[in-house]
């Protein structure tokens, strides 16, 4: 027998999510030419792209544009995408040691982080991450239902995501017209009566998790002000000082937009954002069951020892009668069945992107990459050297001989076997089937696309 990861013996590898750091596993491997690869990528959505498709704002095509690049990996010889196949209900890890040497989870977090306080659980609170999905067409969040006939809108959180929702409440409905929003939340979103839109952070602007760019925009709605109360703008010492040395250029810039707010004027549009800083949720006040309003507790910034700044509760507070709220503090990882899973940390136990046992041993032949891994930061590209960390795990250990030796490494076995648990199973030439009715579905209507969010249909699509 021929060496594995020859052009007679390919490496095989199962990639398990079919999102940025499923795609930059398969480009991280093209380089190695010597190296023959197949690569079946699976997802349990019939669509591939991951959050490109289902959370990347849509508002934000050019951050989309990374789709071509995964497109054209789709486009290798040996690239399978096995759409509408779910790990853990279609396929299992024994399935995968049958048929792989290598198996990767590239499956992101899915589950959003929750506040902790009281009134959590009222009607007219949610996670962010459920309105982004919900907006995005994501089959899974139809049917949700925001109460966009509340005038007052709360949004936890000074991060991107934060940035997403409050500008999607912003914006009016021909800024929102032009994207490829889901046509429910379009209608929705049309009748609209938010008119306040409130975005909380616990800290100061210098500490805010925003980028420039999507500060920036907060301050160019057509039909929106923006503020910033004016003593929630100004730097504490030690936060002035920080900047003042001049180590963090975002934090510098973020800092002169949110000043530049606090001196804005209102010009009369019909809806406000204000963004607040130094304030903690402590409870979410309801009648008959549903949000009215938030109690918010004002902070003050400590220093610990380690130079970090942070929130501590002062003994004053106020409620700010809001009628929906959005938590938006950030995702969460999703266990896998059977892979060893860190709870604190929301992500697959592992090193360098390999899968550890408890003990701390490698599981042979599985890794992981992307927000599964590492947890929900940084930027799309972010994951690109993230795959390429575990790529080279996994190029180290096959010249190891450390892989999984399958029963049965024929891309025909794997074929069969998914066939006879998910005849529905969507490949890439039937995704760009999809993908061809979409965007010709949006050419019609001036829009990049008009997006399938039903499965069956989706399926019919893909199978006509
Ligand atoms: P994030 O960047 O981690 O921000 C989370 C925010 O929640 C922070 O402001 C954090 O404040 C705050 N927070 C956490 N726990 C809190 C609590 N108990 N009470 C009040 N506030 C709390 O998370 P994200 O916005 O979900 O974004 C996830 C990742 O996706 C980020 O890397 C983001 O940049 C990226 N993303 C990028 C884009 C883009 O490039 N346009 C768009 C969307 C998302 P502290 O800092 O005080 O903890």
């Amino acid at each position: 027998m021929s060496e594995i990861g020859s052009e007679s013996n390919p490496l095989r590898v199962a990639i398990i999510g079919a999102g940025p750091s499923g795609f930059y596993t398969v480009s991280n491997f093209l380089k190695h030419k010597d190296l023959h690869v197949e690569f079946d990528m699976f997802d349990r959505l019939p669509t591939p792209y991951g959050l490109v498709r289902a959370g990347v704002a849509p508002d934000h095509q050019k951050d989309k544009s990374v789709q071509r690049a995964y497109d054209k990996s789709a486009q290798s010889a040996n690239f399978r995408f096995y759409g509408n196949v779910e790990y853990g209900r279609d396929i299992h890890l024994d399935d995968l040691r049958r048929h792989y040497h290598q198996v990767m989870f590239t499956s992101g977090a899915p589950f959003d982080r929750n506040l902790g306080i009281p009134g959590e659980e009222l009607a007219g609170s949610h996670s962010a991450t459920e309105f982004v999905a919900w907006y995005n067409g994501h089959p899974d969040f139809v049917g949700r239902d925001f109460d966009l006939d509340q005038e007052s809108v709360a949004v936890v959180g000074v991060g991107n995501v934060a940035m997403d929702v409050a500008r999607i409440l912003c914006k009016t409905h021909a800024e929102l017209a032009v994207t490829d929003m889901a046509d429910y939340a379009l209608d929705a979103l049309q009748n609209s009566k938010v008119k306040n839109v409130y975005i909380l952070g616990r800290r100061g602007p210098a500490q805010a998790a925003f980028t420039p760019p999507e500060i920036k925009e907060m301050g160019e709605f057509e039909d929106a002000d923006v503020t910033v109360p004016a003593g929630e703008a100004t730097l504490d010492p030690a936060s002035a000082a920080a900047l003042e040395a001049g180590g963090d250029k975002n934090a510098q810039k973020n800092v002169t937009y949110i000043e530049e707010y606090a001196s804005r004027e209102s010009s009369g549009k019909s809806r406000l954002l204000t963004i607040r800083f130094l304030v903690s949720p402590t409870e979410l006040i309801g009648e008959d069951g549903r949000v009215t309003g938030i109690k918010l507790v004002k902070n003050k910034l400590v220093q610990g020892d380690d130079g970090s700044i942070r929130p501590q509760a002062t003994d004053e507070e106020e409620i700010i009668p809001v009628g929906l709220v959005f938590r938006s503090v950030g995702y969460l990882g999703r266990p896998l069945p059977e892979i060893p899973y860190d709870e604190r940390n929301g992500t697959i136990n592992n090193s360098a992107g390999r899968v550890q046992a408890e003990d701390g041993s490698a599981v042979t032949g599985i890794y992981t990459a992307g927000w599964i891994k590492r947890g929900p930061t940084g930027v799309i590209g972010t994951n690109k050297t993230c795959a390429q960390e575990t790529v080279g795990c996994m190029v180290e250990d096959l010249a190891a001989g450390q892989i999984n030796m399958p029963e049965d490494p024929s891309a025909e076995g794997a074929q069969q076997l998914i066939d006879a648990r998910q005849p529905d199973a969507i490949s890439y030439p039937e995704w760009l089937r999809i993908d061809a009715e979409e965007t010709s579905r949006g050419e019609a209507a001036g829009r990049p696309r008009v997006k399938f969010t039903d499965i069956a249909e989706m399926v019919s699509i893909a199978k006509s």
